[in-house]
């Protein structure tokens, strides 16, 4: 029984493909062959819309079919006009549709959908030429079994009948004539309308025939088109998904072109594989999800995932290896699908940015070392407080670490922040060899000083040195430490009676070529360390060669006026 019916009497105005491309001058040598849909003429010509640095440009003659003269494109809002009808093939040979009927035919236990499309392709060898094709497409929903097939005809590249109930499946986005039904369409401009009420209908026929065949009510099985695809494309795609999971989520936010690349690292085709797999064989999706990520089929790992958006696949994977409890579980849980809310959900996917908000695998691992070490609830800050690319970062640094190295840093676990420094300063040491700065006892003894509540003392190691340039956030840990060594300069730390690094004196010789606070900022800041170090100089005779000991002159105010 024919349910709906669609026709689409011109898919473009022409189509085109490149003929001649020099890696030299792409730009004045792009040579396109077109074939005009209304007389049927193929013509090769030079022009386009080319990127000149920020903005775009019409190049090479305005596009006029020689033959019958149709969309003559001199004004701007012709080449505009030009430019969104036009079908783009990446190569010859391939078949771009000329027109199309799309038809919704409905059986006993199945719906059919046939697309029937008169294309051309050109000729690979002479692009002048085209061959005249006349794909059909067949796309057989099984509604019993819960599986959509595919066949293409009429062309020496099509395929016979194959099962491509897989979102990851790439038949249609590569090979299906539905994909020409693109932004850049005639049909799109002029028939967007129909397409979407056709779609419509498709979709109501498919969740009516699911609940006569299979008694499984499916709602809101709606999602747009995308740029990339066409407005069929990506709606018949999910819709094939969700015949398979009835009670599952779209696939809208993960099957924008881009961000599908992202998600992949989480959602990976075998996973989709088995999800799809476990609802086929009669499971709900949360317990399908539960058992392809192997997590317990509990009742509250079902309410996480039912009802939640694809991502909570994702979530649910990536929780999966970690040993926890139920409450343990919901928290990190929550915390993934909050920063996914947060970050990624009104946004393109892309893979940096997906790297940015989910901790790693390395990550998930040292959070599950944690979790053995110092226990499920210190140990979840590290989920929930500590920002990912710190978690993953101490996660890199930890597994380079001696496994003595390694027992330190859950032994000194404080906070999730204390546990990163601990990973990053080991790690550092462990690539930084121990060195003494050797600095003669003569020297050591005339600059050092304990008065009062401050002790000025010198460095004795290179780490002392460098851990002191960390805590003051300059950079004395760097290039200081060698010339130190070679008794080029000497560098004295000032304390206070907690251990706490107030200042940081450089010397050369006799003379004091630096004096600095906390981030380099000259001791005179600071009334009360600017008045010790003086004294510390003048009781040590030492000379003072820096502005760092000088405090500048203020000026006098202003008499007010009377
Ligand atoms: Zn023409």
């Amino acid at each position: 029984m024919l349910i709906a019916e669609l026709e689409l009497p011109w898919l473009f105005n022409s189509s085109r493909c490149e003929v001649k491309k020099t890696t030299r001058n792409y730009l004045d040598e792009t040579l396109f062959a077109h074939f005009c849909l209304n007389c049927h003429q193929v013509f090769l010509a030079r022009f386009d819309w080319v990127n000149a640095g920020m903005a775009q440009r019409w190049q090479g003659e305005y596009y006029s079919c020689p033959v019958c003269g149709e969309a003559a494109a001199d004004e701007w809002d012709t080449k505009r006009y030009y430019r969104s009808t036009v079908g783009n093939v990446e190569r010859p040979g391939i078949p771009v549709p000329r027109s199309m009927l799309i038809r919704l035919q409905e059986f006993k236990k199945h719906l059919r959908l046939t697309v029937d499309a008169p294309c051309i392709a050109f000729d690979e060898q002479y692009p002048e030429n085209v061959n005249y094709y006349r794909v059909v497409e067949i796309f057989h929903f099984d509604i019993e079994n819960q599986r959509t097939y595919f066949k293409q005809t009429g062309w020496p590249g099509g395929s016979e009948t194959k099962e491509i109930s897989l979102p990851y499946d790439s038949t249609l986005t590569q090979y299906s004539v539905l994909r020409f039904l693109r932004r850049n369409s005639r049909a799109w401009r002029e028939r967007k309308p129909q397409v979407t009420a056709f779609l419509k209908k498709l979709r109501e026929t498919v969740c009516r025939k699911l609940y006569e065949v299979k008694g499984y009510r499916m709602k809101a099985v709606s999602v747009p088109g995308t740029k990339e695809t066409g407005l069929m494309v990506n709606p018949i795609r999910n819709l094939m998904w969700r015949l398979a999971c009835p009670d599952g989520p779209n696939l809208k936010e993960l099957f924008s072109f881009r961000s599908w690349t992202g998600m992949s690292n989480f959602i990976t085709r075998d996973l989709l594989a088995d999800v799809m797999d476990g609802c086929l064989a009669g499971k709900s999706y949360p317990q399908a999800v539960l058992q392809a990520v192997g997590l317990p089929d509990t009742k509250s790992g079902r309410r996480m995932i039912a009802g939640k958006p694809i991502y909570a696949l994702a979530a649910a994977k990536m929780l999966a290896p970690v040993m926890l409890n139920e409450q343990g579980r919901k928290a990190v849980y929550d915390s993934l699908m909050n920063r996914w809310e947060k970050w990624l959900c009104h946004s393109v996917v892309s893979t940096w940015g997906v790297g940015r908000v989910f901790p790693c695998e390395k990550g998930m691992a040292f959070f599950q070392t944690a979790v053995r070490e110092i226990g499920q609830s210190r140990a979840l800050a590290l989920i929930t407080q500590l920002p990912t690319d710190e978690l993953n970062d101490a996660a890199e640094q930890y597994e380079e670490l001696t496994p003595a190295e390694q027992l330190t840093v859950w032994k000194n676990a404080g906070s999730a922040k204390k546990i990163h420094d601990t990973c990053v300063e080991l790690h550092w040491r462990h690539k930084h060899p121990y060195y003494n700065l050797d600095v003669p006892e003569p020297i050591i003894n005339r600059l050092m000083m304990q008065k009062e509540s401050l002790r000025f003392y010198l460095p004795k190691t290179y780490h002392e040195l460098h851990a002191a340039g960390e805590e003051l956030r300059n950079c004395v840990g760097g290039s200081y430490p060698a010339r130190m060594k070679a008794g080029k300069l000497c560098i004295v730390l000032v304390a206070d009676d907690t251990g706490k690094l107030k200042v940081c004196i450089e010397l050369q010789g006799d003379k004091i070529v630096q004096a600095k606070l906390f981030r380099n900022r000259p001791v005179y800041e600071d009334p009360v360390m600017f008045d010790r170090v003086k004294a510390w100089a003048k009781e040590r005779k030492l000379k003072i060669a820096t502005d760092d000991l000088i405090r500048p002159e203020k000026k006098e105010p202003l008499p007010q006026a009377m």
